[in-house]
C-alpha cells in the first residue's frame, strides 16, 4: 500500500503536503466497487447507503472506459466521490465533484480543433498516399503543430487552481513536479484526475480535506487493464503532484 493518497511539494510553502489514507475510507472505497460491480452485473442499482446515496452511480458502473474513482472525506464529516476524465463524453454526473475547466470552453475548443486540425490531417495523408512534395506535406505539419498547441494552451488557460483559501492561480503558477518530470511541460489532462477536482470543488467551498482514497474501476468485461477493480492507487506523479502542492495548501 503506498503511503500516502496525495502529495505534492507546495510552490508556495515549498514545503510537501500530504493528504493521508484512512482505515474509513480504504473500507468505504471497497464497499464502492463492490457497488459498482452489482452496477456492472445488474445493469441497475438500488438505494445505496450514504456517502453513495445520492450520486448516480450507474453510469460509471457501466462505463468500460477505465477510471480512476476517488473519495474523500472532510473535517465537518461528510464525504465527496470523483472520476477521472469523462463518462460517456460526459464531465459531469450527479453526487460527483464537477471537472475543474469550464465544459463548454472545453467543448468548444474540442470543436474547433477537429474544425482546424482534421482537415490538414486529410490533406497530409493524401498528399503521402499519391507521392505528395515532402516540403509541402512538412509544412502542413508544422501548421498542424501550430494550431495544436495554442489550442492546448487555451485549453490550459481554463484551468485556474484552488488553494484551501480559495485563491486562484493559473497551471504554470502552481505546477510544481516532483524531479523525474521537472523537465517536461505541463502534460494535457493536469486536473482531470479524480482527486483533484474533488479538492478543487472543496477548497472552493470551504472543506477542508481530512483523507481520501482513490481505486482504479476498469468496468465489467475490460480484462485490458492496468489494475484489477478496486485497487488503491495514489494520486499520479506525472499530473497530480505538480498540483496537489498547491491544491492542498492552507497557506
Ligand atoms: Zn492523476
Ligand atoms: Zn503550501
Amino acid at each position: 500500500m503506498p503511503s500516502a493518497a496525495a502529495l505534492g511539494l507546495c510552490p508556495i510553502c515549498h514545503t510537501l503536503h500530504i493528504l493521508p489514507y484512512s482505515e474509513r475510507l480504504i473500507n468505504l472505497a471497497a464497499e464502492f466497487c463492490r457497488i459498482l460491480e452489482k452496477g456492472a452485473r445488474d445493469k441497475t442499482l438500488p438505494p445505496c447507503p450514504p456517502p453513495f446515496d445520492k450520486a448516480d452511480l450507474l453510469p460509471l458502473a457501466l462505463s468500460n472506459e477505465g477510471k480512476m474513482v476517488a473519495i474523500c472525506e472532510f473535517k465537518d464529516g461528510t464525504f465527496a466521490l470523483a472520476f477521472s476524465g469523462q463518462i460517456h463524453r460526459q464531465y459531469g454526473l450527479k453526487g460527483f465533484a464537477p471537472h475543474i475547466a469550464d465544459h463548454e470552453a472545453l467543448a468548444d475548443i474540442a470543436h474547433r480543433a477537429r474544425v482546424l486540425v482534421n482537415p490538414i490531417t486529410d490533406k497530409i495523408i493524401k498528399l503521402q498516399k499519391n507521392n505528395g512534395s515532402p516540403n509541402e506535406i512538412a509544412a502542413l505539419k508544422k501548421e498542424r503543430r501550430q494550431i495544436s498547441g495554442r489550442l492546448c494552451a487555451e485549453n490550459q488557460a481554463l484551468y485556474k487552481i484552488a488553494n484551501q483559501n480559495g485563491q486562484l492561480k493559473s497551471l504554470p503558477e502552481v505546477w510544481t513536479p516532483p524531479p523525474q518530470y521537472a523537465h517536461h511541460g505541463i502534460p494535457t489532462g493536469v486536473g482531470d484526475c479524480a482527486l483533484p477536482k474533488i479538492l478543487q470543488w472543496a477548497n472552493l467551498a470551504g472543506k477542508r480535506p481530512l483523507a481520501a482514497a482513490e481505486f482504479w474501476w476498469g468496468g465489467r468485461e475490460n480484462a485490458n487493464t492496468c489494475w484489477e477493480n478496486g485497487t488503491i492507487v495514489p494520486a499520479c506523479a506525472e499530473k497530480c503532484q505538480g498540483i496537489m502542492g498547491y491544491l492542498l495548501c492552507p497557506v
